[in-house]
């Protein structure tokens, strides 16, 4: 359990002296145009930048004491900011662990490098398609999927020839693409491979796609324990129309396990410029609350701008807040009586059991 040192108690809700904060934004360029991303939809209209090393070295002094995982990604494509190394060796230095995430396709030899020796915690690969056109149609990759698993597999032998624990993660967002692929075998097995169910959700008979064969390839091919798979849940961030556009069974499972947002009171993130937002879903710097350039967190974190944020929450009246009246989870979306819900502590739990249980595996080879 966390121990946070509280400072108020605002109602029914306690507030820690310092929030959770949950990424870090060092770019948002990005060359890719994924169908389940705000940004890559093309809404994103703020400027693109890279954060200076300043401003993260600032952020870096900032982390609750609690805190031990730095997840290095907003709305771009990390690996792209020129000092991603620099970032990540800061980050060792400050006693913290980087996780980063990124698209095998961005990768070259040069690049596994720096980010190997920089010394990641985790690296999460995002594999959401495994055909050519399909790669092309989800992400806008025009590298071929044969091309982006030799980058992946070099990044992964790279790693495994340093001296450094890295733990590696290829990562699958459920969607329509890569739920039906081509059905060319039938199977009555309902248990599909992570999660991910192939096109008809209403057929009880599931059968392999090419995303399962393609998976069960890939965990043949990594069965060691430094490589995890891991299904994430298509969220849509919080933009359900997005979800149904891009999902196959649409939000419904979604909504089944959503409880209300809890952000104000509990989490940030910090955009490439310094703005701190409320939470990772803020693809355009809806939810500003201050800057850490001008003012620490902790000042942020107590300013007029957030409180009057939380008033609202509180008030259940989010459909008043641009981004959030469209998100599922926004407070205004429950009932009263159901409690203002926290993610990011136990999502911070859940990275550190990883890694240690990949720590743990290695030593026991
Ligand atoms: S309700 Fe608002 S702050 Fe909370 S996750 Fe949704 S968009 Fe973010």
């Amino acid at each position: 359990m966390v121990k946070m040192s509280k400072y108020i108690t605002h109602m029914d809700m306690s507030i820690p002296q310092l929030p959770y904060i949950y990424e870090i934004e060092p770019t948002n360029h990005c060359p890719y145009t994924c169908i389940m991303c705000p940004r890559g939809a093309g809404k994103m209209a703020r400027l693109t930048g890279y954060m200076n090393l300043d401003d993260f070295a600032r952020v870096l002094t900032m982390f609750p004491e609690e805190q031990r995982v730095v997840r290095l990604h907003h709305f771009g494509e990390a690996i792209l900011h020129p000092q991603i190394d620099t970032m990540i060796k800061m980050v060792d230095r400050a006693g913290l662990i980087s996780v980063i995430s990124l698209n095998p396709s961005t990768l070259n030899e040069n690049i596994s490098r720096k980010i190997v020796d920089a010394g990641p915690g985790i690296v999460c690969f995002s594999l959401d398609a495994f055909t050519d056109s399909g790669l092309m149609k989800v992400r806008g990759i025009k590298k071929t999927y044969h091309k982006c698993i030799e980058l992946m597999d070099s990044f992964i032998k790279i790693a495994r020839n340093s001296d450094r624990n890295i733990v590696k993660v290829i990562q699958t967002v459920a969607l329509d693409e890569n739920s039906r692929g081509s059905h060319d075998t039938q199977s009555d097995s309902s248990d599909d491979l992570n999660g991910i169910r192939s096109g008809n959700a209403g057929n009880a008979k599931s059968s392999y796609c090419t995303a399962q064969k393609a998976l069960d390839e890939l965990k043949i091919k990594y069965p060691e324990p430094d490589v995890f798979f891991y299904s994430a849940d298509n969220t849509g961030f919080g933009d359900l129309d997005l979800v149904e556009k891009t999902k196959t069974g649409g939000s419904g499972p979604l909504l089944k396990n959503a409880s209300p947002c809890a952000a104000p009171f509990s989490e940030v993130s910090v955009l490439w410029n310094g703005d701190v937002v409320l939470c990772c879903y803020d693809y355009d710097g809806f939810n500003v609350v201050g800057n850490i350039r001008y003012n620490t967190l902790e000042e942020i974190w107590k300013g007029n701008s957030i409180e009057r944020v939380r008033e609202i929450f509180l008030a259940r009246s989010t459909d008043r807040l641009t981004l959030c009246s469209r998100c599922f989870l926004a407070p205004h979306n429950f009932r009263y009586k159901i409690p203002l819900c926290e993610k990011n502590w136990r999502e911070e739990r859940v990275l550190m059991d990883l890694i240690s249980t990949a720590n743990r595996l290695i030593r026991s080879e």
